[in-house]
């Protein structure tokens, strides 16, 4: 089982571990290295040459990806220059050096696509983390080799239009994610989304872990 996304280990196969980093990865995982959106918010990555660190580090450790990265609109109304600059100088990052990229879109998935297509040539795969805006952008992401990664917010059965989204995500294009922040976070793991997932779908749950697999090895082939 893979753990499509998160910031810590939690007890799956294999994870997508993200900066910022609850918990170092392990062997067997992917590391992404990226400056989250919300530290443009805060001031957290505020400090001067934050960009050339980022990069030293991604070459000393050829198999990290970029993550996680993106805009966000969930705690402001207006996305600050900082954090979209931040995010195209990241994406350009990851073209230069081929790298996966995590994505982080909330209430503005319509722009991230519209910004990861720019770089997309050169960047290998992305991850959409979270994706939960309406069918339309499907397309899109698909065309950049973008995988969409299903996380806990699909066991909540209020959630009927994400849970319909689910269910129209090719199986070839699908992942699944706690965003576990730390280990001691409550919180679903990784197979009760899958299983959730594939109760939804009328699929066999293994076998749709077993698909999930596959994604993500391709992903970073
Ligand atoms: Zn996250």
């Amino acid at each position: 089982m893979t753990d499509a996304h998160c910031h810590c280990r939690t007890g799956a196969d294999r994870h997508f571990v993200c900066e910022p980093f609850g918990g170092e990865p392990g062997e067997g995982d992917m590391a992404f290295f990226g400056v989250h959106p919300w530290a443009f918010l805060d001031g957290t990555a505020a400090e001067d040459g934050w960009l050339g660190r980022l990069r030293a580090r991604l070459v000393a450790n050829p198999a990290a990806g970029v993550g996680e990265i993106g805009l966000d609109r969930l705690k402001v109304r207006t996305i600050p220059d900082a954090m979209r600059e931040a995010f195209r100088a990241q994406l350009a990052l990851a073209a230069e050096l081929r790298r996966p990229v995590v994505l982080h879109g909330a209430k503005c998935w319509g722009e991230v696509v519209k910004a990861a297509a720019e770089f997309s040539p050169a960047i290998p795969a992305f991850v959409f983390h979270g994706f939960s805006r309406s069918g339309g952008l499907l397309p899109d992401i698909f065309a950049l080799n973008g995988f969409v990664s299903v996380g806990p917010a699909v066991l909540n059965d209020h959630a009927v239009n994400y849970r319909e989204l689910v269910k129209a995500i090719p199986a070839d294009h699908l992942l699944a994610e706690t965003d576990r922040t730390s280990p001691d976070e409550v919180g679903p793991g990784v197979g009760e989304i899958v299983a959730e997932i594939a109760r939804l779908r009328g699929v066999a749950a293994d076998a749709l872990a077993a698909q999930l697999d596959a994604n993500a090895a391709r992903l970073l082939a």
